[in-house]
């Protein structure tokens, strides 16, 4: 189905990125990778989806939280893939304290990596893709972009603003067949969440199992996970043509989340 495009995920080396590059490398992307990690591992990712799809998959090391590399990193899509069809912004971190304790410089790279690395990777991509009169935007936001949690005001202001972005951009691209869309998925059991509940375990002296049962029964009816694979699957139907009029909009994959 998208035979012939060209897509930056970023953080995609892990987690939700490496579901959502998987994803549209099965329906003949090519893909840029981008993320951190092992230098090794990263490249045996690399060629093993290339081989696995018979696609051509990069690798951007590009760092989010500065600008100029984020510029680059396009620019080297171009290059290197011959465009940028699809961009997925999907590198995050997450820092949990309450407000009056939060380190100031925690707050800077959440905002910088979760929320700014967004508006400059679209600012430096959209152009071609007006040129093109086609893209797709996909913002990987949270249901902390519709919802706020205590001890996490970095990514729920970072997660609320990049739904405002993404509207903004719909707004401003209407007509050009370039559509903006914001993802927002509840809890997925990948490296940035195995963390949280680790750390619940240890406040509570709980077992990590407890704390995983009691992060999920907190604030899903589902009482699971989602996974990266499903909110690849979202991101391709955004790629497909019948979301061609699907612009402006934030879907939930959250297990019930946000309905309540
Ligand atoms: P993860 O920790 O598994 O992956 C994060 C990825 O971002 C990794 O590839 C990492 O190397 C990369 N990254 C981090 N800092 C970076 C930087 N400065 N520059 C470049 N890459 C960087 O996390 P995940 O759970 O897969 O999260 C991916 C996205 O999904 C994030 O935006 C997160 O907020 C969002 N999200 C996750 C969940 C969840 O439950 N896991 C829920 C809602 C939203």
């Amino acid at each position: 189905m998208l035979k012939g495009k060209k897509a930056i995920v970023t953080g995609s080396t892990s987690g939700i990125g490496l579901g959502v590059a998987d994803t549209l490398a099965a329906q003949g992307c090519d893909v840029m990778l981008n993320g951190f990690g092992d230098a090794d591992a990263i490249e045996k990712e690399r060629a093993g989806l290339a081989a696995k799809y018979g696609v051509t998959v990069a690798y951007s090391a590009a760092d989010m939280s500065k600008s100029d590399e984020v510029r680059a990193m396009v620019g080297s899509c171009a290059s290197e893939l011959g465009g940028c069809d699809i961009l997925v912004n999907n590198a995050g971190i997450q820092f949990t304290s309450p407000i009056e304790a939060f380190p100031d410089d925690r707050w800077d790279a959440v905002i910088a990596i979760n929320l700014s690395a967004a508006f400059h990777a679209m600012k430096a991509a959209i152009p071609a893709m007006k040129s093109a009169g086609w893209g797709r935007i996909i913002n990987v936001a949270s249901a902390h972009g519709l919802v706020a949690s205590k001890e996490k005001s970095a990514y729920v202001a970072a997660k609320h603003g990049i739904i405002g972005l993404t509207k903004v951009a719909a707004l401003e691209l209407g007509g050009t067949g370039v559509t903006s869309n914001a993802i927002c998925p509840g809890w997925v059991l990948t490296p940035l969440v195995q963390k949280q509940i680790e750390d619940r375990a240890e406040k509570g002296g709980i077992t990590v199992a407890e704390a995983q049962k009691n992060l999920l029964g907190e604030k899903l009816p589902s009482g699971q996970f989602a996974t990266p694979e499903q909110i690849g699957g979202l991101a391709a139907f955004l790629c497909s043509p019948s979301a061609d009029q699907i612009t402006g909009s934030s879907y939930t994959i959250d297990g019930g989340w946000t309905a309540q």
